[in-house]
């Protein structure tokens, strides 16, 4: 299904164009009215010709939309944006599908391929309601899973079992950041004839394309830097063709987790800026990493270009910055924790990330609350940890707030 279809005059994204005009222009399809900015099709179904024509269309004999909770204009649009987006490196054709939620994505691209008596292998270090997809959910459908450090390499080849089908990942992780070799593991998934599906919110397509790596489904959830401006909650799923069309296309029309047009169009518009918001939350990331790696009262800074990251260079190799998402640990557990956020003025207490506000969270008393206290410990969620989403303020008073905010730790 295609947004030209019915539509205007289409503009087919150039494969040679360069990622900030694909994120302007890519997948636009105009009415015949001939907007510029795209159109919000708020439509939950559409009108046929004739009863022969709404026969052919359920048949799939023409092309056409049927109801949006299968496919929707708006929604097609900011579908095809992000696929140009996302690239298709040695000559793969990749299709996508918008989720209402990242949740909504993450579980159906899982379920989607997965039975009873499969077994999954994901990274221990994952964002909380991923984790319990695999650790509580799947099990209970006869799908078993194994948790692993996700950095040893080791350890993903040994889990493997004569029934895995899917790797799972996130990377750079929620909330230590923890950086995992996606070649490296896209390779051993391949070996054992398993899919590697990875959850790219940290990096965003701006810094890492996982298609690159050899990942075969990349998700995300556009809650965060795709809409990027703290309004619309929004999923999507990108991978092969044949696998959409096999596994994830009839899924996702059957079970109904859509995007709303109103979001897809919020997001669309959002992908315009999307390559000079990253790059600009990036270059504050770093800048308050750094900051915050130099004060003494930060035990320990994580941020992945930092040369204290054990795994810098991987970075470097796979990501084209650091990111906006930086964890600090600061010296006094809970209390200092409590205190520092407390004291902030500019820097808001919020578990949501990739906002133009910048945004700092209590990892072990909010978004990882559910896991045990050994659980947490494993992951390097110490009670000093704070998990800060740098935002689109000026850098120099975000290090003043913070500065200011540890004086009186
Ligand atoms: C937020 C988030 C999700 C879930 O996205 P929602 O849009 O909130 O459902 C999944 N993975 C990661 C890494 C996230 O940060």
């Amino acid at each position: 299904m295609s947004a030209k279809q019915g539509s205007g005059t289409p503009k087919t994204p150039s494969q040679n164009w360069r990622p900030r005009t694909k994120a302007v222009h890519g997948g636009t399809a105009r009415s015949p009215f001939g907007e510029t900015g795209e159109a919000m099709f708020l439509t939950s179904g559409y009108v046929y010709d004739s009863a022969e024509d709404a026969e052919a269309r359920f048949k799939g004999e023409e092309p056409g939309f049927i109801y949006s909770r299968f496919a929707n204009p708006t929604v097609r649009m900011f579908e095809e944006r992000m696929i140009a987006l996302e690239g298709a490196p040695g000559g793969r054709t990749i299709d996508a599908r918008a989720t209402a939620t990242g949740m909504a994505a993450v579980t159906a691209a899982m379920l989607c391929q997965l039975s009873a008596g499969d077994h999954v292998v994901a990274a221990k270090a994952l964002f909380g309601s991923c984790r319990y997809i695999v650790e509580d959910l799947l099990p209970r459908f006869g799908i078993t899973s194994t948790l692993i450090e996700g950095t040893d390499l080791a350890q993903w080849k040994a889990a493997v079992q004569p029934n895995t089908k899917v790797f799972f990942l996130e990377t750079p992780s929620n909330p230590t950041l923890e950086i995992i070799d996606l070649q490296a593991v896209a390779d051993i998934a391949h070996e054992a004839g398993a899919r590697l599906v990875v959850d790219n919110v940290f990096a965003t397509p701006v810094l890492q394309r996982p298609f690159e790596f050899g990942a075969d489904i990349t998700v995300y959830s556009a809650t965060k830097h795709i809409d990027g401006q703290g309004r619309c909650l929004g999923g999507i799923v990108l991978a092969d063709e044949e696998f959409i069309a096999e596994h994830l296309g009839n899924f996702l029309r059957q079970t109904g987790p859509a995007l709303s047009p109103f979001n897809a169009w919020v997001m669309l518009k959002s992908l315009e800026t999307l390559d000079l918001r990253v790059s600009a939350h990036a270059a504050n990331g770093e800048a308050v990493a750094r900051f915050l790696d130099a004060h003494p009262k930060v035990q320990k800074t994580l941020y992945p270009t930092l040369d204290s990251h054990p795994q810098a260079a991987l970075a470097r190799r796979q990501m084209a910055a650091g990111g906006n998402i930086v964890a600090l640990e600061v010296k006094g557990g809970k209390e200092a924790a409590f205190r520092l956020a407390n004291a902030l003025q500019i820097i808001l207490i919020s578990n949501n990330l990739g906002d133009a506000k910048s945004l700092i969270t209590h990892p072990a008393t909010t978004t990882h609350q559910r896991l045990s206290e050994e659980a947490r410990a494993e992951l390097g969620i110490s009670a000093g940890l704070l998990r800060l989403s740098v935002g689109l303020e000026d850098s120099q008073d975000l290090i003043e707030d913070l500065d200011r905010a540890l004086a009186a730790v």
